[in-house]
């Protein structure tokens, strides 16, 4: 009875989490993977330098090892007796930005950067998989090593997933990601239940004209100003049609027409970029950017009704409630209560929502990567410090990649046991 005692006791702290020294221990290697990446980065679907590196340090761990999938994807397997399926994701690609950071191991590859930190989530990934397969001893089930292509084009994980993620591997019971952070200190784990990341639409809008001399309006249908009416519209959609309570983004992020000064060009054509989490709203904003297109074409006259394509959808991002609330109460137990907060939502896509939505309980988490007092700085003054996708984000690593790998085996120990 008491030696059963014991046993329990002893299996709930060896799952609390594991020692600063063995992640001080893993840290060169992960570092030095790390800056590799950095100075390397590959676009969307061409990340076969990546795959190719990630794949061949979990080998040499162990792991049964499955490159290609879902065009440059890599699935990395190790069993280890009965027991639960836990998923652990990082994304591969980078992003087509010229970075600006002055790192002494910026990007040699001109206008392509790791903007958004995949490279670290990689790093930790593979210092994770390291400790995970040299301590078995402590964790039984099976570790579903995934490193994703293309989160960017939001198409990596829908590709692995057609290609039989689930099927021709195994369907994990967990899936977890974690993801670098702009608005929380180095280290620091933010998590949110529920609707976490937004629901994004990218239609692509044209609206027609009648061209002609620019000193002779009279003659034209002027689309120039109809794409100045219409964007000025969609902003009334947010402020006047959308309940307050629910949060909606629409952002014209690119306006294309015309040559010359002296000429009225006959289209315009307008990219937008709308985030929403709620079905019902998301439905309700995209039928009112259509509206408001062809109302305004049509008080202006205009020959023909804007044309409107939609790209680049993807879901919203679920973190099961249940899951979120037991991985949090495990990071707080094994990293401290201050390094372990609850954050809201936001506004930004991740096409992470795929896995959920293949029906496994999913929680992506995300991890702060900004110098503290740099942080502090910035809320005094209202200035926000550079965020994922600017070409000067540059994550604090060696306390974001520690505490990455920490709450990583943190995550995976409590639900392998
Ligand atoms: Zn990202």
């Amino acid at each position: 009875m008491i030696r059963s005692a014991v046993l329990v006791l002893l299996a709930a702290l060896a799952a609390q989490a594991i020692p600063q020294t063995d992640i001080d221990k893993l840290y060169p290697s992960i570092e030095a993977l790390y800056i590799d990446l950095h100075t390397n980065p590959e676009l969307a679907f061409q990340e076969k330098q990546t795959a190719a590196k990630l794949a061949s340090r979990l080998k040499t761990l162990g792991y049964e090892v499955t490159t290609g999938i879902g065009g440059t994807g890599i699935v990395g397997i190790l069993k280890n007796g009965a027991g639960p399926v836990v998923m652990l994701r990082t994304e591969l690609d980078a992003l087509p930005v010229n970075e600006q950071t002055g790192l002494p191991f910026a990007s040699k590859t001109n206008g392509v950067m790791h903007a958004c930190g995949h490279d670290l989530h990689m790093a930790a990934w593979s210092g994770t998989a390291q400790w995970m397969a040299e301590h078995s001893a402590q964790w039984h089930g099976t570790l579903m090593m995934v490193g994703q292509p293309a989160e960017e084009t939001g198409a990596g994980a829908a590709a692995m997933l057609k290609d039989g993620l689930f099927t021709r591997f195994t369907k994990p019971d967990f899936a977890i990601g974690l993801h670098d952070d702009d608005t929380l200190p180095a280290g620091q784990i933010g998590y949110h239940a529920g609707f976490f990341r937004a629901a994004i639409d990218q239609p692509t809008v044209t609206i027609f004209g009648r061209g002609g001399h620019g000193a002779m309006p009279q003659n034209t249908v002027d689309p120039v100003v109809i794409a100045a009416r219409t964007i000025l519209t969609w902003q009334t959609i947010v402020s006047r049609e959308n309940d307050p309570q629910k949060p909606v983004v629409i952002t014209v992020g690119s306006i294309h027409g015309g040559t010359k000064s002296n000429i009225i060009p006959d289209q315009v054509q307008l990219q937008l970029s709308v985030r929403t989490f709620d079905p019902e709203v998301r439905k309700r904003v995209l039928a009112a950017i259509a509206r408001i297109a062809k109302g305004e074409a049509d008080a202006a006259g205009a020959p023909r009704e804007p044309s409107i394509e939609l790209s680049g959808s993807a879901e919203a991002v679920y973190n099961d409630p249940g899951l979120t609330a037991r991985l949090a109460a495990a990071l707080v137990k094994g990293m401290g209560a201050a390094n372990v907060v609850e954050m809201p939502a936001k506004m930004t896509s991740e096409d992470f929502c795929e896995y959920g939505r293949a029906g496994v309980k999913a929680v992506l988490l995300h991890i702060g990567a900004v110098d503290p007092v740099k942080l502090a700085e910035s809320r005094k003054t209202g200035i926000p410090v550079p965020a994922p996708h600017s070409p000067q984000w540059a994550p604090v690593r060696e306390p974001t990649l520690k505490a990455a790998v920490l709450a990583e085996t943190t995550a995976l120990l409590n639900l392998l046991n």
